[in-house]
């Protein structure tokens, strides 16, 4: 049978246009679907997916009593830190006690060891070095990383029974102060009833300037001679007590699951306060 050309004509074009209408009404029909990644999709189907990393905890904030350092030095001083910097003072972080292990002035065991018997976090050091060493390598690494001209210094044994050995953070000390370096050590102070609380004992050879200032905002300020002057002080060293290595401070450390946070959130501290006593005013 032969039909009419027009209709013909008419039925290729009918034909046409049922077949576009289904192609467009798959692709609409495709794009409304949710988009679903190959990623996913295999995930889902080789093994669980695993739950989301919890995010780490915020650092806390500054408060009185602090909920990170513990309570600020019983023995507070009166001075103020007015003398200006140079924005690009080379400041020099040294872990306390570092080379003073096995002899008079080693630091603290803190209250995990010495009271309750716990193991020593490293057998070679008291657990106050362990924790200058941690918090000494943190500040230095987020100081340089925000442009800080921040070094560390650690001398190359743990004992070191001359203190007048050029190597001894005392005798690096007095000879970088003299050159006009910022030398901080890092100390964490005895447990309860022995120690004092966090504050800085602040540098005894030359006036007390804007940094000096900003760290005993942030960690408090032990009197300019406390204990008669110590030895740090007196050639340069600005001690920075942490905080009493007891209590919510040392459990904190000592869980290897809050460890790295509470280093750095200690760490932040610090060079937040650096930072701020170096910015001109
Ligand atoms: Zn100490």
């Amino acid at each position: 049978m032969t039909l009419p050309g027009w209709i013909c004509q008419r039925r290729i074009c009918v034909t046409l246009t049922v077949s576009v209408l289904s192609l467009l009404a798959l692709v609409l029909a495709n794009a409304a679907e949710p988009p679903t990644s190959p990623t996913l999709a295999q995930r889902n189907w080789l093994k669980p997916m695993k739950p989301p990393e919890p995010e780490p905890e915020p650092c806390p904030a500054p408060a009185t009593p602090d909920p990170l350092l513990g309570p600020r030095t019983r023995k507070p001083g009166a001075w103020k830190g007015r003398q200006p910097v140079r924005q690009s003072m080379p400041i020099v972080v040294m872990a306390g006690h570092a080379d003073s292990q096995n002899m008079a002035g080693s630091g603290t065991p803190g209250y995990a060891v010495d009271v309750l018997n716990k193991s020593p976090m490293d057998p070679r050091m008291r657990d106050e070095l362990y924790w200058n060493f941690l918090v000494q390598k943190e500040v230095v690494r987020l100081g340089q990383e925000r442009g800080i001209k921040i070094s560390g210094y650690t001398p190359p044994a743990l004992t070191i029974h001359n203190h007048k050995h050029p190597a001894t953070n005392w005798s690096q000390a007095k000879q970088r102060s003299a050159q006009g370096e910022y030398i901080l050590e890092i100390h964490f102070d005895a447990y309860r009833p022995y120690g004092f609380g966090s504050g800085l004992i602040p540098a005894l050879n030359r006036p007390l300037n804007t940094v000096d200032e900003s760290l005993a905002e942030a960690f408090g300020r032990f009197p300019r001679d406390f204990r008669g002057g110590l030895g740090g002080p007196r050639r340069g060293i600005g001690i920075l007590e942490i905080g009493m290595l007891e209590g919510e401070l040392e459990q904190k450390l000592r869980d290897p699951s809050r460890r790295e946070e509470t280093v750095q959130c200690l760490a932040v501290r610090v060079v937040d306060a650096l930072e701020r006593g170096l910015k001109p005013n």
